[in-house]
């Protein structure tokens, strides 16, 4: 019997396998005509200063409106186009579409805030990767400034001298670079140093239960400390409570992300959206408890 439903077991993995492969195949198909079709939508999500506030910038995250199954949050595609270098060409798509945003950030006649973009190791393999994001910034006449490029840092280490050679460039051209979900990948302070990024992002799974872990505390203490005698600016991803704000701030974290000020924002909702309320009031009247 306990022969049998190993068998049971192994054709029951061999069939999921094979239905994973026919689904990653389906969406290879379907992602090539997604450009084609007008799909992809990018969604704005604000980051803020933790002392008061204040929006300073927002991350661009893309979302494919799939016809048949609704939206798509990248979770369910991304890797499958990194696989298949369908995301060099849907890069380009998103950094176009962030210019556009920056673009409709001016027409409204505030000030713009920068938009960060999140590129995959697939895009800097691309040698005139620089190039062609700079063809695209001149095209919309944007200054680069307004333009950061967020880059995870296990990506960074799957080849560090091609980050580092595409970084410079990207950098000379002005243009803004962060490293994404630190401390899940093996970067040294040194590399860090060499770099030369402009920010980082604390990832979200040390945010997620720092109340209860001492030990995810200490972490994000270490790296803010680390970051901030590097000079550069620390962001703290996926905040959803009051108290993980509070913890942040107190420990100079600069800048925070996440549900507890906003949610990913379309374009319009993003232009509308100023700062987060409660801090800018706790600011001005720290006795009010309501607000607290
Ligand atoms: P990421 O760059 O680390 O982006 C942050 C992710 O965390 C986003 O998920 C965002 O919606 C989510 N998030 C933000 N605040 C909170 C929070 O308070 N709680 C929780 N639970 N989640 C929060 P999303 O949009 O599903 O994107 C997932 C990942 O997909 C991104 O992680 C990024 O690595 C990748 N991605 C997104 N857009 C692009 C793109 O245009 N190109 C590439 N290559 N990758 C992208
Ligand atoms: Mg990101
Ligand atoms: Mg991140
Ligand atoms: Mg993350």
């Amino acid at each position: 019997a306990a022969k049998r439903a190993g068998k049971n077991q192994l054709s029951f993995y061999s069939m999921a396998m094979q239905q994973q492969a026919l689904y990653s195949i389906r969406i290879e198909e379907e992602l090539r005509l997604a450009l084609a079709r007008s799909e992809f939508a990018l969604v704005f999500q604000p980051i803020v200063a933790l002392g008061n506030g204040q929006t300073v910038k927002f991350e661009a995250l893309l979302r494919w409106n799939q016809p048949e199954r609704g939206i798509q949050h990248p979770a369910s595609f991304i890797e499958i186009a990194e696989l298949t270098g369908l995301i060099v060409p849907i890069g380009y798509w998103v950094v176009d579409a962030a210019c556009r945003f920056i673009q409709q950030q001016r027409q409204s006649g505030r000030a713009v805030k920068p938009v960060a973009v999140n590129v995959s190791v697939c895009q800097l393999r691309e040698a005139e990767f620089a190039h062609r994001v700079e063809a695209l910034l001149t095209r919309w006449g944007i200054p680069p400034g307004s333009l950061e490029l967020e880059i995870t840092e296990s990506m960074l280490m799957e080849n560090v001298s091609l980050a580092m050679t595409q970084i410079d460039r990207l950098k000379r051209l002005g243009i803004r670079i962060s490293i994404d979900d630190f401390g899940t990948g093996y970067s040294s302070l040194s590399q860090l140093r060499q770099l030369q990024v402009n920010s980082l992002k604390i990832d979200r799974s040390f945010v997620m239960d720092l109340e209860n872990s001492p030990v995810d505390r200490q972490m994000i203490e270490a790296i803010t400390a680390m970051v901030r005698k590097l000079d550069l600016k620390v962001v703290a991803e996926g905040i959803e409570t009051e108290q993980q704000m509070q913890f942040l701030k107190q420990i100079g974290c600069d800048y925070g992300q996440g549900f507890l000020f906003a949610r990913p924002l379309s374009p319009e909702q993003a232009l509308q959206y100023t700062g987060h309320a409660d801090l800018a009031v706790s600011r001005q009247a720290p006795h009010d408890d309501r607000l607290r």
